[in-house]
């Protein structure tokens, strides 16, 4: 499951070698950050859930703007590459769902991404593919309000509710369809939608009366999440099910969003060889002392690996209009933060915009 953690334990014999490079590689010498076990860069291939006012760039990079991009994250410490292959739309050219490809991006029109795939993995990285699952399919959840998540007023949300028949057949769809295409990866990569943990469809209302004997539109907020946790994990166990049969995977892992956090309990539901990576971009010093540190522990009471990520995006940052420089450190403050807490591996946001000065600033602040 962690390749990272065993190749570690060969590294010894390798010591010359390793001394010879150093010598040679001014890059590979401030290759050092910190004492984690994995470096990882999360990217978006197209333009993700950006908007078009954030300047999402990644979308028009070509094969050589890839191989330039992981040349520099390996030049950062990088040990992973986790490109995003969903979005709002597909930044692959589909044939499962034609309709929903974001046809103007550069690796639809030349079908790059198993060669961005093959020079990262030619460049020692190790490859995650991330999925947005339930959440983050806007053009598809458009065309299907039947099949969404249904707000208290009856409108439907920008996304899927897994209770709803027929919902898992675009989710699943891309899933299977990327796997059986793309090859020579390391594992995946599933993110939750980021969406108000409620649904008053018709199937939830009756699944939760049939549960709980309650309705649905009495029940607490608190115990409304909960159920909006369970029927996701439920779709999540399903979903690795399925891909494992389709592709070996070293690697399997969720991100959490932030309705999970209460209800880390739940998480026993899903296979023991998932492991989660917990994100989290409120940079405030009392946040950092207070409930970053009491949600890095929650997940650490599972027996699974958690990583770490921070955002290397001003734009997500809270406070929002944070100086790139106060940023970065209070980025650093998290890093050091998640590694005192037993964190191993750290996988950076970097989305569909390279902030590189803002990497640079965090990778020195890591090795200083
Ligand atoms: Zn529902």
């Amino acid at each position: 499951m962690n390749s990272q953690r065993s190749r570690s334990h060969r590294r010894a014999p390798l010591l010359a070698l390793f001394c010879v490079s150093v010598l040679l590689s001014p890059v590979l010498g401030a290759d050092k950050s910190g004492d984690f076990q994995r470096i990882g860069y999360y990217v978006f291939i197209g333009t993700g859930d950006y908007k078009p006012e954030y300047g999402p760039e990644t979308p028009s990079f070509t094969l050589a703007d890839w191989e330039n991009l992981i040349d520099y994250l390996k030049s950062r410490g990088a040990t992973t590459f986790i490109p995003l292959v969903t979005g709002h739309k597909l930044p692959y050219p589909s044939r499962a769902f034609p309709k929903h490809v974001e046809t103007e991006a550069q690796s639809v029109r030349d079908d790059s991404l198993q060669r961005i795939i093959d020079y990262a993995k030619k460049s020692r990285l190790e490859v995650i593919l991330a999925f947005t699952t339930t959440g983050h399919c806007r053009s598809y959840a458009q065309d299907h309000p039947e099949l969404c998540i249904v707000n208290e007023d009856g409108s439907p949300a920008p996304g899927l509710c897994p209770n709803r028949p027929g919902s898992e057949v675009y989710p699943l769809g891309v899933v299977e369809e990327v796997l059986k295409r793309y090859k020579n990866l390391d594992g995946l990569l599933i993110h939750p939608p980021e969406i108000k943990p409620i649904c008053f469809c018709p199937e939830c209302r009756t699944l939760y009366k049939q549960k709980t004997g309650q309705d649905y539109a009495g029940a607490s907020p608190l115990d409304r999440q909960r159920f909006f946790v369970e029927t996701y994990l439920k779709f999540a166990a399903k979903l690795l099910a399925k891909a494992q049969k389709q592709a070996s995977l070293n690697v399997k892992l969720m991100f959490n969003c932030d309705w999970m956090d209460d209800h880390v309990d739940l998480m026993s539901s899903l296979p023991a060889d998932l492991d989660i990576i917990y994100w989290d971009y409120n940079l405030k010093d009392d946040y950092l002392a207070g409930r970053l540190q009491e949600n890095l522990k929650r997940y650490q009471t599972m027996k699974r690996t958690i990583w770490y990520m921070p955002s290397s995006e001003p734009r997500f940052w809270t406070p929002s209009d944070a100086d790139p420089i106060w940023g970065c450190g209070q980025a650093v403050k998290q890093i050091k933060i998640a590694g005192d807490n037993g964190i191993k591996n750290i996988g950076f946001f970097l989305g569909a915009c390279i902030r590189k000065a803002n990497i640079d600033r965090i990778h020195s602040g890591m090795t200083r």
